[in-house]
């Protein structure tokens, strides 16, 4: 399951497109991404309250913070 264009764009809105961790604008990371809290293979699903909308940059920090807490490098 991923998360439709229109719901993406609706939750950058949300967020005023600014990164969640960073707090920079979009205009200087790029497009924000929907970060999991609770990643997919544990169940993790696109709802609102287990998204965070951030850059890409922290989204990979977020991503391998997540895969290293798992013991998967
Ligand atoms: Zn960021």
């Amino acid at each position: 399951m991923s998360l439709s264009k229109r719901k993406r764009g609706l939750l950058r809105e949300y967020v005023n497109y600014t990164c969640e961790s960073c707090k920079k604008h979009e205009d200087k990371v790029g497009e924000l991404e929907p970060h999991r809290i609770r990643p997919n293979d544990e169940g993790g699903t696109y709802e609102h309250r287990n998204i965070k909308m951030c850059c890409k940059k922290c989204h990979d920090i977020f991503s391998s913070a997540q895969r290293m807490a798992r013991g998967i490098q």
